[in-house]
């Protein structure tokens, strides 16, 4: 193996300059470790091929020496498939920077994989246009990654997730054949849809080259109210009416008590109100005309909220959803906690967190549980932190088994990894499992790309 690895080596240097390969924990261990500090595991090398054509030589170069490869983007992935199991060769796509020019009249912009969401949102800002995705990793996460596991974000109630900001991809199969489907006419139904196959799918078909992205008009006008809320029930009495009473709907976000209590205290942020409340909802609108009226006509006379304070324009409002965006940053200081994205229809979202904290209670006594989400989608990241010397197993039975009992999903938006793979199958049952498998053997049949993501080993 290690003569093979010398061999290869020096075949990836000539490819994409000694510089770019990386040998050696000193230098690949921010590759090697995920963001949550959870899954970690040795590198063969990392390499950073800097165009398709490079990435078509590594992919070659690594599958015909017989080695396995992890895509790479900004390694913020919540499920643990950015990272090596075991000997595998890193893909980092850092060095993907095209950054073209947003196209006004197309309402598009094609993009290298490795640029990172934050610079996509200057660069269509300049051109008063927006991108339709945002999240708090913005400074870190890359738009492939983002695509590869079809992220959705804070305003998925308004513009959907990555596949709906998506309008046509380049990528990369494992023996080196590349998919242009740039092109992106905004009707082409010829053949299979490829894009959609190939976003969502976490590394495992293939590597996301370049893409062509949506943009959107740039909202000039947002306002926010954070609400008090005397219960997750009237969390989701108005998560229910708002989005048709308000046409400027952004993101309509949740956070429980505890988790308002953390981020204070860990951000150093003054509470938002004098009382605690159990629940506190965020309602963001946003367009190109004014919009706090909107917000202000549909909140009036809601027998649901205990208390509010409305924020207008972007600093403001940027600070009101800091409670928010702080909760994943504030939950990392109490240590690393089992993480879970997952779904459950609207209207079930009060009964599951409710029964998740008595089972909790009764099967992990001790075990510490922070919520929040995008109630709109029914979406919760689960956060446990159990006590010393408690199998991931347990954890997992409890908060997995109740969405499945509650017609839920096991991830909403953070994609399988290898996290939650040894559940796809019961959610999805054996012969979905049996259909992605074929794909992932059509296109992949020497399995190099990322092992063990979203089907175990
Ligand atoms: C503070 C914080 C907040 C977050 N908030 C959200 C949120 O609101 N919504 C949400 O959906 N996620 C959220 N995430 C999770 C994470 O940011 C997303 O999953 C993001 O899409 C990952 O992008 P990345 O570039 O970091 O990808 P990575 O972590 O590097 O990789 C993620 C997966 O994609 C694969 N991959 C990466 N690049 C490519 C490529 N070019 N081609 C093929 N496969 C590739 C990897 O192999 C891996 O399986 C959050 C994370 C953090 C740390």
């Amino acid at each position: 193996l290690a003569e093979i690895e010398t061999r290869l080596r020096r075949r990836l240097e000539v490819v994409v300059g000694p510089a770019n390969v990386l040998v050696g924990a000193e230098s690949t261990g921010s590759y090697t470790t995920d963001w949550t500090s959870r899954w970690s595991g040795e590198a063969a090398a990392v390499v950073r091929p800097g165009s398709t054509a490079e990435v078509v030589e590594v992919l070659r170069a690594c599958t015909s020496a017989g080695l396995a490869v992890v895509p790479q983007g900004g390694n913020t992935s919540l499920a643990g498939g950015s990272v090596p199991r075991g000997g595998e060769i890193v893909l980092s796509t850092s060095r993907l920077r095209e950054n073209g020019a947003p196209d006004g009249r197309g309402l598009a912009m094609t993009v290298g994989a490795g640029v990172v969401l934050a610079a996509v949102q200057e660069r269509a800002h300049a051109a008063g246009l927006a991108f339709g995705v945002d999240l708090a990793a913005r400074g870190t996460a890359t738009i492939g990654g983002m695509a590869a596991t079809n992220a959705g974000g804070l305003h998925v109630v308004a513009h959907g997730s990555m596949l709906q900001n998506i309008r046509g991809i380049e990528f990369v199969l494992a023996d080196g054949r590349v998919i242009d489907r740039l092109a992106a006419l905004p009707k082409d139904t010829a053949g299979y849809d490829l894009t959609s196959l190939v976003v969502g799918s976490e590394g495992t078909l293939g590597v996301i080259t370049r893409l062509r992205l949506r943009l959107i008009a740039e909202p000039r006008y947002r306002a926010c109210a954070l609400l008090g809320l005397r219960s997750v029930g009237d969390a989701v009495t108005l998560a229910a009416s708002l989005p048709t009473d308000l046409p400027h709907l952004r993101s309509l976000e949740f956070v429980l008590g505890d988790g308002m209590e953390l981020v204070c205290q860990e951000a150093r942020l003054s509470r938002p109100f004098p009382e605690r409340y159990p629940c506190y909802l965020f309602v963001e609108v946003a367009g190109v005309a004014p919009v706090l009226d909107e917000l202000t006509s549909a909140l009036i006379d809601r027998d649901e909220i205990a208390a509010d304070v409305v924020a207008t324009g972007s600093d403001e409002v940027d600070a009101l959803l800091r409670y928010r965006e702080g909760q994943t940053e504030a939950i990392r200081a109490l240590g690393v906690p089992r993480k879970f994205d997952v779904a459950v229809p609207l209207d079930g979202v009060e009964a599951f967190l409710a029964t998740l904290g008595e089972r909790l209670q009764s099967e992990i006594p001790g075990a510490r549980c922070l919520s929040f989400g995008h109630l709109a989608e029914g979406n919760i990241h689960v956060n446990v932190l159990p006590p010393d010397g408690i199998e991931d197993e347990r954890v997992e039975d409890v908060v997995l088994g109740l969405v499945l009992e509650s017609g839920g999903t096991i991830s909403a938006e953070h994609g399988i990894g290898i996290a939650k793979a040894h559940w796809l199958e019961r959610m999805r049952g054996a012969d979905d499992v049996s259909a992605m498998r074929s794909i992932k053997a059509a296109l992949d049949p020497g399995s190099f790309m990322n092992p063990g993501v979203i089907f175990p080993l």
